[in-house]
């Protein structure tokens, strides 16, 4: 006899376990599915634990040539690619592109807005609830910047933060050591974005988010999403504790996604930009206040529980094909340039990927030709930060009440 609940929500990250809170806020019975028997082992574990309340302004495809340059020449270390993945992503690619003009960067700008200045406050709700603030401090991170060049563009981004009411501290090479003594190196500069949240560990709070869920009544089960079944009367799944049933699911296996809707029949053009971690021990004692994205380098060090985490650019490869973590190779000697790295704390790399859309817009909403389907995945650079509030939009739209804001730029239908 299957186990009945109102919601069943596909994928255990902080996406779907932000879902699952705001649905059973609204009183519905809700059980979460995931492959791993805990919540946040996989995308949502590996980040840079930035809650990018700074990020108006989505990570479009470079239209320069110096930067257009480099990519294709795999230079840059922010961005490398498997030539055996470019046929298949050279469609999407061109969507990136295009969708990378001027206007179209502002179009999913203005269209993220209302979901990146609830991220943070979202976020905090449920830190309280779960007893997790301590993981979360309201330091903001730093753009460092090696060259003049960089800097001066580094400033003018930030300027554009001001209509937003952002804030922003321009510093010198002495206003960088002074705020970061145990950085060592030449900078032209560095800005200090403030506003953003920085989360010492990401996975830990994603399952602090899943204990408050627990605690609340909500069930998680062990289970191959790729199993979901459409009733006449809703959907079914075989868990590993038995089948269960529900009126409505809701997809939010991130990149995992198309697993779920492609065998359904919809074509959406997601792919992944994959990227890697590795934690090293701080050498002489240093510490590292906040979070320092290395410009020229295209890398982040953050500070852990676990250690300093060296989060990498953007690969662009098949989500499946083995890791090759060259960009972390790449980098770590432009980390150990400007900070002391001690010896290396992870066996291996970690491997992750962020699913995206062209337009750097999640998708939000109703599966069009699937009665109590709903789509929850794609949130790119941002899906740590975005989860719980889109996670709100999600129960909103779900339970039938009146969205918080305007869900039309995220529907499925726009593709
Ligand atoms: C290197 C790196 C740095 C990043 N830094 C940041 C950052 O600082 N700030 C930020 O906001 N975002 C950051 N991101 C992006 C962010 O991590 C992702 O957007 C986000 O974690 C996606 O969350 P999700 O819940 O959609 O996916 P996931 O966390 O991947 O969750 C999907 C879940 O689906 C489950 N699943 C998959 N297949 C199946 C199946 N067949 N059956 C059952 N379960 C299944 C998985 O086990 C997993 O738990 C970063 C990403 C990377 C790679």
């Amino acid at each position: 006899m299957a186990k009945h609940y109102d919601v069943l929500i596909l994928g255990a990250g902080m996406v779907g376990i932000g879902a699952a809170l705001h649905i059973q806020a609204r009183g519905r019975s809700v059980a979460v599915i995931d492959k791993h028997t805990m919540a946040g082992e996989e995308t949502s574990f590996g980040n840079a634990g930035l809650i990018e309340r700074s990020s108006i302004f989505p990570y479009m495809f470079p239209r320069e040539l110096g930067p257009l340059l480099r990519y294709a020449l795999n230079l840059a270390p922010e961005a490398h690619y498997h030539l055996s993945a470019l046929p298949g992503l050279a469609s999407w690619l061109l969507r990136y592109w295009m969708n990378s003009s001027p206007a179209g960067a502002l179009r999913s700008a203005k269209a993220a807005l209302p979901l990146i200045e609830r991220s943070l406050s979202e976020h905090e709700a449920l830190m309280q609830a779960s007893g997790s603030m301590h993981l979360l401090a309201h330091s903001g991170w730093m753009k460092l910047c090696r060259s003049q060049a960089s800097f001066d563009k580094a400033v003018a981004d930030a300027q554009k933060l001001i209509p937003y009411g952002r804030a922003f501290d321009v510093l010198d090479g002495k206003g960088v050591q002074a705020r970061e003594p145990a950085l060592r190196g030449t900078f032209a500069g560095g800005v200090h974005l403030r506003d953003p949240g920085v989360v010492k560990d990401p996975g830990g709070l994603a399952k602090a988010y899943a204990a408050l869920f627990l605690t609340r009544g909500g069930e998680m089960r062990t289970a191959d999403a790729r199993a979901l079944t459409q009733e006449t009367d809703g959907w079914s799944l075989q868990t590993h504790a038995g089948p269960i049933q529900a009126r409505d699911v809701v997809v939010a296996l991130g990149p995992w996604s198309d697993k779920v809707y492609g065998p359904l029949g919809y074509k959406i053009p997601m792919a992944v930009k994959r990227g890697y971690h590795m934690h090293y021990a701080p050498a002489e004692g240093a510490v590292l206040n906040v979070p320092v994205l290395d410009v020229e380098g295209g890398y982040v060090l953050a500070p852990m529980l676990r250690g300093i985490r060296l989060t990498t650019g953007a690969e662009f490869a098949k989500r499946d094909a083995p890791p090759t973590p060259v960009q972390l190779e790449q980098t770590e000697p432009m980390a150990r340039e400007i900070f002391p790295l001690g010896a290396r704390l992870d066996a291996k790399p970690w491997m992750g990927a962020r699913p995206c859309l062209p337009d750097m817009l999640p998708v939000i909403g109703p599966a069009p030709r699937h009665r109590g389907l709903w789509f929850d995945f794609g949130h790119q650079h941002h899906g740590f930060t975005l989860g719980p509030v889109t996670g709100r939009l999600m129960a909103d739209l779900v339970t039938g009440a009146e969205p918080f804001t305007d869900p039309t730029p995220y529907a499925v239908t726009r593709f």
